[in-house]
C-alpha cells in the first residue's frame, strides 16, 4: 500500500578496507515517495546507493525491501525484485544504439512476449523525446545530457518499483537540470518510488518528499524536503546560504 516503507536501511556500515565509508546509516523510503540523500563530496552517498543495489557488501546492519531482508541478495536478483540503479557517470553501452541500450534494460524481464516491453519503450520515448529522435544513434556519440537520459530510460525498462538515481543532474546545463527533475517527478507520479542522491541540494530538496543529510558517513539530519530546504543549518552548509 502507498505510504508503507518500501525500503528500510538499518544501521548500515560499509568499509573500504579499514576506511569506514558509512557508519550506522539508517533511513526509510516510503512507497510512492521521492526520497533524497544529500551531502558533500565523500559523505557516503554513492556508497549507500551501491550497497542497496548489491554492488558493495555490508560490514554491519541490514536492508529491507518490501519487508524482506535483501542485505545479501546479489545485484541481478535485485533487478528482478524491482530495484534498479541508474549509475553516476551513466554506464550506458557506448557501442550500442539508443534502442539497443533500452532493450538491454529489459533483459531480466519475464513478460517478454506480452507487449509490455514495447509499451514501456513508448513510455520512455514519451518521457524523453530526444531519445526517440536518436534511437538509431550509437550511445557513445551522444551528449552527456542525452546519455544521462538514456541511463534513466534504460533503468526504467526493468520496470523498477524502486529507482535509484546517482547524481542525475551531474554535468548538465541548468536548463537540462530543470528538465531532469521534472522528469523524475513524472516518473514518480506514474508510480515508481525514487531514491535520489544529489549534490544539487536545493533542487533535490524541492523535489523530494523525504530527505536525509549525510555527513562523513552518517545521517545528521532528516525531514521533509520542504523542512530541510528551509532549515538554516542545511542552507548554510549545502545551499550556499540562499
Ligand atoms: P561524491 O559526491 O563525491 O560522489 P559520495 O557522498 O558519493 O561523494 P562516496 O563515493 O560514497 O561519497 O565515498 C564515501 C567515502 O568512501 C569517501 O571517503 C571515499 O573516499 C571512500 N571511498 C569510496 N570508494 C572507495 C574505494 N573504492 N576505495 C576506498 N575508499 C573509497
Amino acid at each position: 500500500a502507498k505510504g508503507e516503507d518500501l525500503l528500510v536501511v538499518e544501521d548500515l556500515c560499509v568499509n573500504y578496507g579499514r576506511i569506514e565509508a558509512i557508519r550506522d546509516v539508517s533511513f526509510r523510503v516510503p512507497r510512492g515517495n521521492i526520497a533524497t540523500l544529500i551531502g558533500a563530496n565523500g559523505a557516503g552517498k554513492t556508497t549507500t546507493l551501491k550497497t542497496i543495489s548489491g554492488l558493495r557488501s555490508v560490514r554491519a546492519g541490514r536492508i529491507l525491501f518490501e519487508g524482506e531482508d535483501i542485505t545479501k541478495v546479489p545485484s541481478h536478483k535485485l533487478v528482478q525484485r524491482g530495484i534498479c540503479q541508474s549509475p553516476e557517470g551513466r554506464g550506458i553501452f557506448p557501442g550500442m544504439t539508443v534502442e539497443e541500450n533500452l532493450d538491454m534494460g529489459a533483459y531480466t524481464r519475464t513478460d517478454r512476449r506480452s507487449g509490455a516491453i514495447r509499451q514501456d519503450q513508448e513510455r520512455v520515448y514519451t518521457l524523453f523525446p530526444r531519445l526517440l529522435e536518436r534511437r538509431t544513434q550509437s550511445a557513445g556519440t551522444m551528449s552527456g545530457g542525452e546519455q544521462q537520459m538514456l541511463a534513466i530510460g534504460r533503468a526504467l525498462m526493468s520496470r523498477p518499483k524502486l529507482l535509484l538515481l546517482d547524481e542525475p543532474s551531474m554535468g548538465l546545463a541548468p536548463k537540462l537540470i530543470q528538465q531532469i527533475f521534472t522528469i523524475i517527478r513524472e516518473i514518480n507520479a506514474q508510480g515508481t518510488t525514487v531514491l535520489l542522491v544529489e549534490q544539487n541540494a536545493m533542487q533535490a530538496l524541492r523535489t523530494a518528499d523525504v530527505a536525509y543529510v549525510l555527513e562523513t558517513g552518517q545521517v545528521v539530519r532528516e525531514g521533509t524536503g520542504e523542512e530541510l530546504a528551509a532549515d538554516d543549518s542545511v542552507k548554510a552548509a549545502y545551499l550556499g546560504g540562499d
